[in-house]
């Protein structure tokens, strides 16, 4: 089974994709996660990605298909939770064409709550866990639970690259679920607003996991 969580930015998108990878042992597949990881790496190809994120722009469509095949090839058997794409309608028929998506679960929530959410944002400088100061707060202010590494802001939850990436959402991502919807995936719609673990529930309900 493949599965695609679509939803704005901090509609918690990660965290639900992080626990139902647990709860199913699918492989959880974030391109953002993989981006991070690249960037921090400091290769050529990082250099670039980290230009395009901290302005908020998306990352060219053949970057983005390229890294999605091998995770695709890499996980036939054990299925895959994508988190964070596809983006693009290019994105969405690139996929389309690799492998069959079975559900989408569209997690929704208001710009007003997810800008609101966005400020309260912070991960780990040393491993890229992520924390909410409301929501998921770490058990010492600041650091991570983890390995103690201090907390940062992100580059692109900065004001004006939030502004540009939920024009994006709704511009060019929302629209993907009618997409799959016509290619037979069943679309599941989620209240984001409501605590992680109701969310959590509404989502292996409907799913039947
Ligand atoms: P995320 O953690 O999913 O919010 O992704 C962080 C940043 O990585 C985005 O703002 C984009 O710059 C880039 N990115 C992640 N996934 C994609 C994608 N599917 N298409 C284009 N850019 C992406």
């Amino acid at each position: 089974m493949n599965i695609i969580l679509i939803g704005p930015q901090a509609s918690g998108k990660g965290t639900q994709a992080e626990r139902l990878a647990a709860r199913t042992g699918m492989k959880h597949f974030s391109t953002g996660e993989a981006f991070r990881a690249e960037v921090m790496s400091g290769s050529e190809l990082g250099k670039r990605l980290k230009r395009c994120m901290d302005s908020g722009e998306l990352v060219p469509d053949n970057v983005v298909n390229e890294v999605t095949r091998k995770a695709v090839e890499q996980n036939r058997e054990r299925g895959l939770i994508f988190d964070g794409y596809p983006r693009t309608k290019e994105q969405a028929e690139f996929l389309d064409r690799i492998t069959r998506v079975d559900a989408v679960v569209a997690i929704e929530v208001s710009d007003e709550v997810a800008v609101q959410r966005i400020s309260s944002r912070y991960v780990c400088s040393k491993c890229g866990k992520g924390y909410n100061t409301v929501t998921l707060p770490p058990k010492q202010a600041g650091k991570c639970d983890e390995d103690g590494a201090s907390l940062v802001q992100r580059d692109d939850d900065k004001p004006e690259a939030v502004r540009k990436r939920l024009a994006d959402y709704h511009a060019k991502t929302a629209p993907l679920i009618s997409f799959f919807e016509g290619k037979g995936a069943r679309i599941i719609r989620i209240d984001g607003e409501q605590p992680i673990e109701e969310v959590f529930e509404d989502v292996t309900a409907a799913l039947r996991v």
